[in-house]
């Protein structure tokens, strides 16, 4: 399956091009954000964030686990990291499956309960305020949406 990838040069520039994928998004788009520590995925979601016209202030909710918003579409941004070692069942299906679009940081490590068709975005650290950003879509709809993005 074909990867996209692109480079951004400062944080503005991987919030630009969040936004501009934000207009193509649909209700129950799942997106998987990969990258380490300060690779940049919350600012890849308030890129995304503004791109779905949403007003308040996107903050990363390590220590709440999932934020609610409400813009063109709700927005459900999750940060995973501290749930990794729990089996418990937080009932994440419910986001995947609902009218929003989810975005999940530290994805992977619920590699589990994510659904089989989602698109995952790796953002590398390059150099200083340089990010190579990687789609990897699976599924149909998230194929089309890469090449809609990327024509
Ligand atoms: P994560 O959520 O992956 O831990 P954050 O988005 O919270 O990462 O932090 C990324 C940091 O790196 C921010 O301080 C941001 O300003 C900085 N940064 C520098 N260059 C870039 C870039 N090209 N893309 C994204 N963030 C960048
Ligand atoms: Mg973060």
């Amino acid at each position: 399956m074909a990867k996209y990838e692109l480079k951004t040069r400062n944080s503005d520039e991987t919030s630009q091009f969040a936004e501009r994928l934000a207009a193509f998004l649909q209700p129950g788009d799942v997106i998987a954000l990969e990258g380490d520590l300060g690779a940049g995925k919350t600012t890849f979601t308030k890129g995304l964030a503004k791109g779905l016209s949403i007003k308040r202030t996107v903050n990363s909710p390590t220590f709440t686990i999932i934020k609610e918003y409400q813009g063109r579409l709700p927005l459900f941004h999750m940060d995973v990291y501290r749930v990794a070692d729990s089996l418990e069942d937080l009932g994440f299906d419910e986001y995947f499956e609902g009218n929003g679009v989810t975005v999940v940081e530290w994805a992977h490590l619920i590699e589990e309960q994510l659904p089989g068709d989602l698109l995952t975005i790796y953002l590398y650290h390059e150099a200083e305020g340089q990010r190579k950003i990687v789609l990897d879509p699976k599924g149909p709809r998230y194929e089309q949406l890469c090449k809609e993005i990327f024509q």
